[in-house]
């Protein structure tokens, strides 16, 4: 192959103080490390990633980079470096190109930045080039201090923060790593000490390395503008009859009828299936699971609901909003209305307090009023890639 990102997931986030490793946490709705990889392959010219994970957790993050080109995941060691040079030698048998190599705790790597680091390998002048990094010029000024006082101010000018990814030619950085005698904190410190050429390219302040808490919502103000917020309505009824069990938004509710359908007709639950296709302008429920299989037959809709919630990730797309009206005299879904909420927001992988049901009645008129069926309107919003 000829270039593989090499994602650094293998820290646990000491700073950041939460029980779950910082790349695991979610940003609208998805993991920092998933939005970090595809950042990674949104420019193009990336062949595969090859995530560097610690220890045990190779599973668990194939799984959420599910559909990505991705190598198997390779175990890290006790530091950054040590993770980098186990992440390099298991390419050395079919030795790619160019490897970039990026921390999956930076999740809004800007677009265009893995091609102007390609680019900047590809030129063929400067020949001597061995690395390219993005890298931000420092803008506030810098004081050295000791026990809560400034001892003096040190010269800005010519200081870069450095960002990842950082590209490289392959061979050179393994060979950097191998002969490495200080722990560095970059890959392209351990150019910069063999005496290599690493070229500057300009950073972003989007760019950012979620370390602390706070940094969860300035990346997700930094990733905003990517997505657009598309909005879906539902719609259905099902017939009241004895003999069958009322299901409602995924619970059974005790009452002398249930509602008849060739599923189990969870009226609730196809209103925002519904909604959430719509908003997908991916046609309705009787698309996904026609009616006429059998396979369907008294299903239990909460498989309809996964199914739907399911295809809004595959789209790269997160539900911020859902809103289910229940219509009928009966039963009372007041009583019910957060246990149902919290099985929505269950089956939708999202939380509780973006879940809405609620109910209102036809004033005893028409075929609700007279308590012959149950309808259900539904409104589901989602963010979609821009
Ligand atoms: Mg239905």
């Amino acid at each position: 192959m000829r270039v593989i990102a090499l994602l650094m997931a293998a820290g646990r986030g000491s700073r950041f103080g939460a029980d779950v490793p910082k790349q695991y946490l979610p940003l609208f709705g998805r993991p920092v490390l998933r939005h970090a990889a595809e950042a990674l392959l949104a420019d193009g010219g990336v062949d595969a990633l090859l995530p560097v994970v610690p220890e045990g957790e190779a599973e668990a993050v194939s799984a959420l980079l599910a559909g990505l080109p991705c190598l198997p995941p390779v175990t890290g060691g006790a530091t950054r470096q040590e993770s980098v040079r186990r992440g390099l030698e298991s390419l050395a048998a079919d030795p790619p190109r160019i490897v970039l190599v990026h921390d999956a705790a930076r999740p809004v790597v800007p677009r265009g930045t893995v091609a102007a680091l390609l680019g900047a390998l590809a030129a063929e002048v400067p020949q001597d080039l061995m690395g390219a990094i993005p890298a931000q010029p420092v803008s506030d000024t810098l004081k050295v201090g000791a026990g809560g006082r400034v001892l003096r101010t040190v010269p800005r000018a010519g200081l870069y923060r450095a960002q990842t990814p950082q590209a490289f030619r392959y061979a050179a950085l393994l060979d950097a790593h191998r002969a490495a005698r200080e722990e560095a904190t970059d890959d392209a410190a351990l150019l910069e000490a063999a005496g290599l050429q690493v070229a500057l390219l300009p950073g972003s302040e989007s760019n950012l390395k979620v370390t602390y808490p706070e940094d969860l919502a300035r990346a997700e103000a930094a990733l905003l503008p990517r997505y657009l917020p598309a909005m879906g309505t539902g719609f259905d009824v099902h017939r009241l009859v004895e003999g069958r069990p009322l299901v409602l938004c995924g619970l059974t509710i005790p009452h002398p009828l249930g509602l008849d359908g060739h599923s189990d007709a969870d009226v609730g639950l196809h209103a925002l299936c519904d909604a959430i296709y719509g908003a997908l302008a991916e046609g309705d429920i009787g698309r996904h699971f026609p009616p006429s299989e059998a396979e369907w037959k008294d299903a239990d809709s909460a498989r309809f609901l996964r199914h739907a919630a399911g295809r809004v990730a595959a789209r790269g797309g997160i539900i911020t909003h859902t809103d289910v009206t229940l219509i009928c005299e009966r039963p009372k879904i007041g009583p019910h209305a957060d246990a149902m909420r919290a099985r929505l927001a269950e089956l939708m992988g999202i939380a509780v307090d973006r879940v809405s049901v609620k109910a209102t009645t036809t004033e005893r008129l028409g075929f609700t009023g007279r308590g012959e069926g149950i309808a259900a309107q539904a409104a589901a919003t989602l963010l979609l890639p821009a």
